[in-house]
């Protein structure tokens, strides 16, 4: 699995593997241990907080966080199995969409199950900045950019700014 980096893919935002819900990732070996620790680097360069695979060319279920006085992790066929009834509204960017900055509401906490990159499942419940990112980058998996969870005259009025393609489903 040979990951594209950020920085040669500028436009990447309107690439359709964004638009595709990624597969189960299907063997956690050396292979996607490396994509972890690319991924990782990717994050870091783009100064970012969370990374998934669409956006690096990989259509699997993969991504990284390190969020705010957070750890470095990954996760691995992650399912979000719980998530609060109170939201928050909170600024996102994404790295896929760059130069946009919009106020998303999410459930403020969640429970996720994940394999990590030694192949051990675990079940994480995270507030705050952690399950913020963990919805965003869930949110690739499926083919979901933050822009499609904004109010449709907002985006549009966004997008318009940007000049971009008002392509979004
Ligand atoms: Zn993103």
């Amino acid at each position: 699995m040979k990951i594209i980096s950020l920085e040669s893919k500028p436009g990447l935002a309107e690439g359709e593997i964004l638009r595709e819900k990624a597969k189960p990732v299907k063997d956690i070996n050396d292979e996607i241990r490396d994509t972890a620790r690319e991924m990782v680097q990717a994050m870091h360069r783009g100064k970012g907080v969370g990374l998934a695979g669409p956006q690096v060319g990989l259509s699997r279920r993969i991504f990284v966080t390190h969020a705010d006085k957070d750890e470095i992790r990954v996760f691995i066929n992650p399912s979000i199995i719980w998530t609060s009834q109170e939201e928050t509204a909170c600024e996102e960017g994404c790295l896929s969409v760059p130069g946009v900055w919009a106020e998303v509401k999410r459930p403020g906490k969640v429970k996720v199950q994940a394999w990590n990159e030694k192949g051990r499942a675990f079940t994480l419940e995270a507030a705050g900045a952690l399950a913020r990112v963990i919805q965003h980058e869930y949110d690739h998996l499926e083919g979901i950019l933050f822009i499609d969870r904004i109010g449709e005259s907002k985006r549009e009025k966004l997008l318009a700014r940007l000049g971009k393609s008002k392509k979004t489903r």
